[in-house]
């Protein structure tokens, strides 16, 4: 790796929410190792949370820190030590957290001002619109860093513009996407906010602002490859300009610790954890996890935990800290689930480290909530996939994995998951019959493991040095590079 770039300095600004925190954080690996300084800029509880990541590189000798500033939760009416969108009890308090967010422009510019060296430009997830304002406050350009993919971006930017949903009368309602090349519909019901006419006036607000800072930004970075998705690149490459596949970034993190300290300190003992993965079949193992913001109730962990005793393949079951409910706890100890499964399933209530599992010969399937980056990392991992959407634009990472990449099987959810939804939407019996469809010795599972290997390898690729999306980290640099050669030019004239 290069060391020419030693004086550029990057400030990284992620959404304080793991799906941004974590690949921005694996992003800021990749740029150190460039030889850049960078900065990433988030919250006091965050930062201890992503301490070990972030020492494992300071020691290695590289010129990375991460800048805690006083989140003002209590301002907004949030509840203290709310500083990660997963604390939200519930998704209505988001916007109070993005206005929280905004507030963060006060302390972030003092700091810019007394940074040195000077910040060369700013990196900020989608989510961040005001961060564009800051960037043209010192003069320097901003990047925005897309958590979601292009295929995404491209189908709901053509869903926006072609105004089907004045078309869709009904929630139910199946509408195919037009002018692309693959097969792919939805229902009203099924759409994130960004693409609902139904947004209310705050989401739509937040919604304009950040597609009118899009415009304004100098570039943008898609945590995908180019390979993986080459139609919906070229079309977002017609939409807007300087835009370069820098992904998958998870692939960063090569050595075992890297793997485990990844996102928060895990719930198990990461030994412990392989060991156990190690004593299993190759490509025989499932492993379910639903990320880090979802709020699944009791009636449907338990068909889960049904579903997965009764498909008869060994098991790892993360249950988000969050949704590890008291009740839970009594059933899987007092009716003895967890003694039935006993020697074949693993659960982990908490913080599972999802790289290293994913990344672990024994691993055969991936339930998913089809959140892009665990989407990403499963196709990374080369595993086949069984697909559980249930909000925001999962609906799109479904359809990509099923029709597009044709890597996984459907569990078969019609509509987005509501957050107090009681009820079990998906009975144990369809979540079994998907996992054993993908885990199956049929011509069909054989040809979609065969296909999620080859995407696997074709992502390891793209981040190897002459690879794709190395090609393009570097494009990122030169063009900071000449920006700021740019910005000297004008400041002396
Ligand atoms: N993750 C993890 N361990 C967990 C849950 C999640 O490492 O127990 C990581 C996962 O690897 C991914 C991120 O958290 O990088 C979740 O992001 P995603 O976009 O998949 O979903 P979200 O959390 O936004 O629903």
């Amino acid at each position: 790796m290069g060391s020419e770039f030693h004086q550029l300095h990057f400030l990284l600004v992620p959404l304080m929410s793991q799906s941004h925190i974590i690949p921005l954080t694996d992003f800021a690996k990749l740029l150190v190792q460039h030889g850049l300084i960078v900065s990433i800029i988030t919250t006091p509880l965050n930062t201890i949370r992503h301490k070990a990541a972030i020492d494992h590189l300071v020691q290695a000798g590289l010129k990375i820190q991460m800048i805690p500033l006083q989140f003002p939760s209590q301002d907004v009416g949030l509840p203290q030590g709310c500083e990660n969108m997963d604390a939200l009890t519930s998704m209505e308090l988001a916007k109070d957290f993005f206005v929280a967010s905004e507030m963060l422009h006060v302390p972030l510019e003092k700091l810019i001002g007394e940074l040195e060296p000077k910040p060369n430009c700013i990196i900020s997830t989608n989510a961040l619109p005001w961060t564009q304002r800051v960037a043209q406050k010192f003069n320097i350009p901003r990047y925005v860093f897309e958590t979601i993919s292009c295929f995404t971006l491209l189908c709901s930017g053509i869903m926006s513009r072609a105004n089907v949903l004045d078309d869709m009368v009904s929630d139910s309602d199946p509408i195919l996407v037009p002018d692309i090349p693959h097969k792919i519909e939805f229902t009203k019901a099924q759409l994130p906010e960004s693409t609902r006419k139904t947004s209310s006036d705050d989401i739509q607000g937040i919604i304009d602002q950040i597609k009118q800072a899009q415009k304004l930004a100098r570039g943008t970075l898609a945590n995908t490859y180019d390979e993986l998705e080459p139609f919906y690149v070229e079309g977002l490459r017609k939409e807007r300009e300087n835009v370069w596949c820098i992904g998958p970034v998870s692939l960063c993190n090569k050595e075992f610790s890297e793997k485990s300290n990844r996102g928060s300190k895990a719930s198990i003992d990461e030994h412990f954890c392989i060991k156990w993965l190690d004593s299993m079949k190759p490509n025989s193992v499932i492993y379910a996890c639903f990320g880090s913001l979802c709020h699944i109730s009791f009636p449907q962990l338990k068909e889960i935990g049904l579903g997965l005793e009764e498909c008869k393949f060994p098991f790892i079951w993360i249950i988000r800290g969050h949704n590890y409910s008291a009740e839970i706890e009594k059933w899987l100890s007092e009716e003895r689930f967890q003694e039935r499964v006993e020697g074949r399933g693993l659960i982990i209530p908490g913080w599972a480290p999802q790289v290293l599992i994913l990344s672990h010969p024994s691993v055969g399937g991936f339930l998913t909530h089809c959140g892009w980056n665990s989407t990403l990392e499963g196709v990374s991992a080369g595993v086949p996939m069984i697909t559980w959407p249930m909000f925001s634009e999962q609906f799109y990472n479904e359809n990509f994995i099923i029709n597009v990449l044709e890597i996984g099987v459907r569990i078969g959810v019609k509509v987005r998951m509501k957050s107090a939804e009681e009820e079990a939407m998906v009975k144990r019996d369809s979540v079994k019959k998907a996992i054993e469809k993908v885990m199956g010795e049929g011509e069909e599972a054989k040809r979609r493991r065969e296909r999620a290997r080859k995407l696997g390898k074709k992502a390891v690729e793209a981040m190897e040095e002459g690879g794709s999306s190395y090609k393009n980290i570097t494009l990122l640099i030169q063009d900071v590079v000449q920006q700021d050669i740019l910005g000297r030019e004008l400041s002396s004239s």
